[in-house]
């Protein structure tokens, strides 16, 4: 069972918008063993949409969609459907009350426009929408010779798109599937090593086929191994998980810092408070990240919050970080103190930052050295100060 994907939309055939879309269903599909064939991206424009679906459908059991749902005139993917399919455009009655609700909901009255995301091709089905107006359209085309070919047509704003592919199209692709396997995803989060350098540690490990399949993305700075297992059920795919994560763990040691949704800065200061200690910050290269980011983790602990003490932010000219890091222990009562320098730049377009830890032990000046674009500095510069704070409770627990 294979599938295709396909984007709707000007601005990602002009070149305006990454179609980051495509890549999102190719993994997931991907994840549930389902192979992607091909990728199609075309403009708003019927011709181009009919020509893509009739090729599309002819070649493959599964396509999925994503874009021109919304309520405007240049929004032809329903028309599209129809037309491939031979079939009229339906008002459904449900849709259009659903759609109406949205609107009155925030005390607005219903585009007339707006009547057209309730239309769909007849003997398709509705994909209900939670997070916006436009539901999507589940459809059969004629396919191949002998066969039909099921679309999910979804819109093109990425959250709505998400959470419907979880929602609705996932579980029935699964239900497509000849063996009905379940597959349960773990996913271990990383920082410290980028993502060539991660992949390398691991041999073997990231190599398609593989079951369970191991995947690598990166998002700034941040790596996401993601372990997918096939089963009968949830125990034995979770069995079968287990020595994969067991290896990654052992080959990443205090790279792998947690799991599923963690940040970096989560990880940061679940060690500090469980080395039974606060922190403060001081930074001036970082435009505030650190203590942005660390504030922000600090809230979501919640009840256990309040381990984030506080932090200042200088425009620039932090020197002398070491002294700087005993001024933040002591201005905000924390047991540790983080001073982050100036971002400079360093050799082979490398960028460096001074970082400095104060506490009971005294205080560790580093220098780090880190790559990337220089949009991402601050970012980065402020996840490896934060994350070397979280080392050194590991060593201080070690010790
Ligand atoms: P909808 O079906 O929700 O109306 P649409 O294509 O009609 O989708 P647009 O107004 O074109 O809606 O796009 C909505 C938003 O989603 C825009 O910010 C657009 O850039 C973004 N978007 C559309 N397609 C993609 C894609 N393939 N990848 C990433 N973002 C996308
Ligand atoms: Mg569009």
């Amino acid at each position: 069972m294979h599938a295709e994907v396909i984007a709707i939309g000007d601005e990602l055939t002009s070149g305006q918008r990454l179609d980051t879309n495509s890549r999102w269903m190719a993994t997931e599909l991907g994840v549930l063993g389902v192979p992607v064939t091909f990728h199609t991206t075309v403009p708003d424009t019927l011709e181009a949409g009919i020509e893509a679906f009739r090729l599309a459908a002819a070649r493959a059991p599964i396509v999925v969609v994503t874009g021109g749902l919304g309520p405007t005139a240049d929004d032809l993917t329903r028309d599209v459907l129809a037309a491939v399919a031979g079939v009229p455009l339906d008002l459904s009655g449900d849709a259009l009350a659903a759609v109406e609700a949205r609107f009155s909901k925030r005390g607005m009255p219903m585009p007339e426009s707006n009547r057209r995301q309730a239309m769909f091709p007849r003997g398709s089905r509705i994909i209900p929408n939670p997070e916006g107006t436009a539901p999507g359209i589940d459809v059969d085309l004629p396919g191949g010779p002998g066969r039909a070919c099921r679309v999910f047509a979804l819109p093109g704003v990425p959250a709505e798109m998400k959470v419907m592919w979880k929602a609705t199209v996932e579980p029935a692709v699964m239900a497509m599937l000849p063996d009905r396997a379940t597959i349960v995803q773990r996913r271990i989060k990383c920082f410290g090593a980028g993502e060539s350098a991660v992949e390398a540690m691991l041999p073997d490990l990231v190599r398609r086929g593989r079951d369970p399949l191991v995947g690598i993305t990166a998002h700034e700075a941040t790596i996401t191994l993601r372990i997918a297992a096939r089963g009968r059920d949830e125990a034995e795919c979770l069995a079968k998980m287990a020595p994969t994560e067991a290896i990654i763990r052992d080959c990443l040691g205090t790279i792998a810092y947690g799991v599923e949704d963690d940040e970096i800065e989560d990880a940061v200061l679940a060690a500090v408070a469980s080395s039974g200690k606060s922190l403060a910050s001081v930074e001036s290269g970082t435009a505030g990240r650190v203590a942005s980011l660390l504030a922000q983790a600090d809230g979501r602990r919640g009840a256990t919050g309040g381990v984030f003490r506080g932090g200042s932010v200088m425009p620039a000219g932090l020197a002398d970080v070491r002294t700087a890091a005993e001024d933040a222990r002591r201005q905000w009562t924390a047991a540790v103190g983080l001073a982050v320098g100036d971002v400079r730049p360093a050799a082979e377009g490398r960028r460096a930052v001074d970082v400095a830890i104060a506490d009971d032990a005294g205080v560790t000046v580093l220098e780090h050295v880190f790559g990337g674009g220089v949009d991402l500095a601050p970012n980065r510069a402020a996840k490896t100060a934060i994350n070397l704070v979280r080392l050194r409770m590991l060593e201080g627990n070690a010790s």
